[in-house]
């Protein structure tokens, strides 16, 4: 047997393609403003994919880039002029940020009803009651991927592999709120092999390449791959052996080309959730 490849560049071509329809479709733009601090490479790529796919989908889409010496404080200023502007629906703030500004507080001005990165511990807390919010992007963009493959999520047990505020933990709450019997394993979890081995779903977000070997993988179980990691011949690799569990898995997603485009499709969701939350059209 070989394992089903999930598309995630084709899902979220046709996710965004949905928004483009619904955004064309509103009296007004939504609005989406991402901060970036500083001159961190890899954060200039996804802040110029964000801006573009923002922009192709009909969004009112710039970016805010600030000086590397930018001041905690002054960084928040910026961040309460677009708190009050009644054209912005969300607000990112690109991390990582230079070391003289504490995520927490960049992460905690925002407001909560423009949080379209779902990190506010408002939004984090909502999710963790099981009550709406605004979802984590990367998470919510595994979601669609198992939707569309089909997925029977209810009574199913998932393993999510990662525990962090950014992919794990809100993972593993919508995997719970989809009914899942949902498992947290991390660095600390005794034989991890075995833990993944139950799994009939394997979220992987560890940033470890090629952890999770074939043989940790039960026959048939459907493999998300998370991980964006940097191999040593330069090439994107996962968190899984992806030849090794091909054989083994009944669906898996690749890297490239798995998560990864779901997350900046998520974005452009989440912000189109907002700007119809706050202006109320439908
Ligand atoms: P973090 O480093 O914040 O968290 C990693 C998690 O994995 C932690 O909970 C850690 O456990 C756990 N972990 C690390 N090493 C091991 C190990 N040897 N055994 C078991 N558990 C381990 O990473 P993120 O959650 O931010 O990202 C995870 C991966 O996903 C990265 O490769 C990242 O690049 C990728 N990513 C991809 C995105 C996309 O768009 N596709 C978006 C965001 C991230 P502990 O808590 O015990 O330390």
């Amino acid at each position: 047997m070989t394992a089903r490849i999930l598309d995630g560049r084709a899902i979220a071509a046709g996710l965004r393609a949905r928004l483009a329809e619904r955004v064309a479709a509103l009296p007004f733009r939504p609005g989406l403003r991402v901060v970036r601090v500083g001159e961190d490479p890899a954060s200039g790529v996804y802040v110029r994919n964000k801006d573009k796919a923002a922009r192709e989908a009909g969004f009112d889409s710039s970016t805010i880039h600030l000086p590397a010496d930018t001041t905690e404080a002054a960084l928040l200023a910026t961040i309460a002029v677009l708190n009050a502007d009644p054209a912005v629906d969300g607000i990112l703030v690109q991390l990582p940020l230079p070391p003289q500004i504490r995520v927490e507080a960049a992460i905690a001005a925002v407001d909560p009803a423009k949080d379209v990165d779902g990190f506010h511990p408002l939004n984090a807390g909502r999710l963790a009651a099981g009550q709406p919010g605004l979802v984590p992007c990367t998470p919510r963009g595994v979601m669609h991927i198992l939707a569309e493959a089909g997925v029977a999520l209810a009574g199913a047990r998932a393993v999510v592999l990662g525990r962090s505020q950014i992919v794990g933990r809100p993972m593993a709450q919508l995997l719970l709120a989809a009914d899942c019997t949902v498992t947290i394993a991390h660095s600390r979890t005794r034989d991890l092999p075995a833990e993944c081995r139950r799994a009939e779903i394997l979220v992987a977000a560890v940033g470890r390449p090629a952890m999770v070997r074939g043989d940790w993988i039960a026959p048939g179980a459907v493999v998300v791959d998370v991980g964006i990691n940097r191999g040593a011949d330069g090439r994107l690799v996962g968190d899984v052996a992806f030849a090794e569990a091909l054989p083994v898995a009944g669906a898996i997603t690749p890297v490239p080309g798995g998560v990864g485009p779901m997350t900046i499709a998520c974005l452009l969701e989440n912000t189109l959730d907002a700007a119809i939350a706050r202006r109320g059209a439908a």
